[in-house]
């Protein structure tokens, strides 16, 4: 499996090119995509644990699904705008490592969860780095994504 794909790759929005299934997830986790985060991509799975879909909106973030990051947005915090702001920044951010910190919470039995992580990306040839806290809460049984403090 390669991970050469995550230097200079263009992903067009919506779409994860076929080649690329076999090959390392974005989120890190040194599976193949196939394995990890494209089922929950596709509606085929739906993630266990708040660090699943962390994990799996970062690699959304990656290749750039936009549809997937409002779906799995809380409805507490989802805005009718949600969609075109993401849409607005998606292009220019070409994300580069993602590291847990911490989770806690956001289990199988839990209700509401926190992650800390770190990520790095590129804008426009920078080196940027994201420390985020995010919330997670279930909303029909699936988990969300709440909010985040940086
Ligand atoms: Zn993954």
């Amino acid at each position: 499996m390669s991970d050469h794909w995550d230097e200079e790759e263009e992903y067009e929005e919506g779409k994860v090119p076929r080649e690329r299934e076999e090959s390392l997830c974005p989120c890190k986790s040194r599976r193949s995509y196939k394995t990890c985060c494209m089922p929950f991509h596709y509606g085929r799975a739906k993630p266990h644990t708040a660090e699943q879909l962390m994990r799996s909106r970062y690699s959304a973030y990656f290749f750039r699904l936009i549809d997937y990051l409002v779906d799995t947005t809380h409805p507490d915090t989802k805005t009718p705008e949600l969609g075109n702001e993401i849409g607005a920044m998606i292009h220019q951010v070409n994300w580069k490592f993602l590291r847990i910190v911490e989770a806690s919470k956001g289990g199988k039995d839990d209700k509401t969860g926190k992650v800390e992580f770190i990520a790095d990306y590129f804008v426009d040839g920078e080196p940027q780095e994201l420390h985020e806290v995010s919330r997670f809460k279930r909303f029909k049984g699936a988990w969300k994504y709440l909010d985040g403090k940086q």
